[in-house]
């Protein structure tokens, strides 16, 4: 129990608020926000068809209808950010897009010029290689869900900084506990090294050394692999992606129960 209390504080204070926004307190505190209110409400009163909370799930997501409300809720909270100096240069928050109800997640780094553009995760060059992935694989792109560690463009394609990435993950970690994948494919060193939170630096960090292995992020398990823009740069590395990929979805069968 005291596990699962100090799971949810966490998360609170990950998504900025300073305060608990439960109904039981005195009316002089107010929650810290609009959606802290709106989270406060479904706190006290659970709506009948909440979607079902994993016992780590903090009580923020109780009450929301759906996977699909859950999210549009986290992206208002988002709002338009100014958390991080990367806002100063982005033209749309890449939040992220699929099926609120995606069995598998892929996990990117940071949007691109295209993708900061548009204001979808993936549509560049590099997205065109993740998405014959996916049809490879034997789903629509549609029917997963596509989202990024940073939500927006780091000046021209640089690695987003530490702080940059703590600023956003919350939102990356929202987005997991809201859809619940089965399985997670992270793409390349950055989304990979955010996930796993070695004690390692990144710098020291290697996914060439930790692809292809599983590992868990909040229970799920995590299949990492190289970045959809390696993939250009060295085309054969497709083939053993590939590999790794059709390995998660063996796994996510497994789970279902389907082999
Ligand atoms: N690279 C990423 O990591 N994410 C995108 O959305 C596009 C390119």
């Amino acid at each position: 129990m005291k596990d699962k209390i100090r799971d949810a504080l966490e998360y609170y204070r990950e998504l900025g608020f300073e305060e608990l926004p439960f109904r039981a307190l005195p009316a002089t505190r107010r929650p810290a926000s609009a959606a802290g209110q709106k989270v406060a409400d479904s706190v006290a009163k659970p709506a009948p068809d909440a979607i079902p909370s994993p016992s780590t799930e903090p009580s923020v997501l109780v009450g929301v209808s759906g996977k699909a409300e859950a999210l549009k809720a986290l992206r208002d909270e988002i709002g338009s950010c100014t958390r991080c100096k990367l806002s100063r240069g982005r033209t749309n928050i890449v939040f992220g897009e699929g099926s609120p109800e995606a069995e598998i997640m892929f996990i990117g780094e940071a949007p691109g010029r295209e993708e900061d553009a548009q204001g979808r995760p993936f549509v560049g060059e590099a997205g065109q290689h993740l998405t014959r992935l996916i049809e490879k694989l034997g789903f629509r792109r549609e029917t997963v869900y596509i989202a990024n560690v940073c939500k927006c463009r780091p000046p021209g394609n640089r690695d987003p900084e530490p702080e940059e990435m703590s600023t956003c993950f919350p939102f990356l970690s929202g987005q997991v506990r809201i859809i619940a994948p089965k399985i997670i494919i992270s793409l390349g060193k950055i989304a990979t090294y955010r996930l796993m939170q070695p004690s390692a630096p990144i710098s020291k960090f290697s996914i060439k050394k930790v692809r292809g292995h599983w590992f868990e992020y909040r229970d799920i398990p995590v299949m990492p692999t190289t970045h959809p823009a390696y993939w250009l740069r060295d085309p054969k590395d497709k083939f053993i992606v590939i590999k790794e990929a059709q390995e998660a979805v063996a796994r996510l069968r497994m789970l279902k129960g389907e082999e």
